[in-house]
């Protein structure tokens, strides 16, 4: 099988790294596809079973662990699984794309590791904490107490952004879209 690149986008829970991701997706079709991850929380607002997220019981995720499926995986939350399935990016590159994954910032720098120069790892960057939590509230989707843990893991997360290939500032989505437009672009045509 002919392998293609991996484009990785990672930052804490509300930096806009999903809007980035669909919008690249609307912009590239032919090259790009969404690898999409296995999880155990469950299903959140208008998210479908095999677009958003393949959801699957804490049991079915474990398994999945013991049998080696995953490329990588992390408890990202307490007792909330994620994780990017070997099948995934396989069936991805079969079809001749490059993946492109949503990913936390602990599973994007495992993936940069695995694969090296064969990756695009970038960061993308809330233009505070402060607005962070804003956007998480607006959202509407998660509880005070979620809301609370994404914000304590994101300030953490912030300190890894140096680690990885680069970054996109978040402020205006317009710009940061033409950004991440770009930086694909340039890695893609290399
Ligand atoms: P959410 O619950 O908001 O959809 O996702 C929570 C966090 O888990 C986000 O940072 C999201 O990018 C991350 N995530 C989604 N899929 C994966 C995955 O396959 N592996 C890892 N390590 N994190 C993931």
């Amino acid at each position: 099988m002919s392998e293609g690149k991996l484009i990785i986008f990672s930052a804490p829970s509300g930096s806009g790294k999903t809007t980035l991701v669909r919008h690249l997706l609307s912009v590239m079709p032919d090259r790009l596809q969404f690898s999409i991850s296995a999880t155990s929380r469950a299903k959140r607002g208008t998210e479908e079973h095999g677009k958003d997220y393949l959801y699957l019981t804490l049991e079915e995720f474990k398994l999945k662990i013991k049998n080696g499926d995953f490329l990588e995986w992390e408890e990202v939350y307490p007792g909330t699984y994620y994780g990017t399935l070997k099948s995934e990016v396989e069936r991805i590159w079969a079809l001749g794309k490059n993946v492109i994954f949503d990913i936390d910032v602990q599973g994007g720098l495992n993936l940069k590791h695995y694969f090296k120069k064969q990756a695009l790892a970038v960061f993308v960057m809330p233009p505070s904490i402060k607005i962070l939590e804003e956007r998480l509230n607006s959202r509407q989707t998660d509880s005070p107490e979620s809301i609370a843990l994404r914000v304590e893991k994101a300030e953490k997360e912030l300190q890894t952004a140096k680690l990885f290939d680069c970054f996109i500032l978040n402020e205006h989505l317009e710009t940061a879209c033409k950004e991440a437009e770009r930086v694909v672009g340039d890695f893609l045509r290399k």
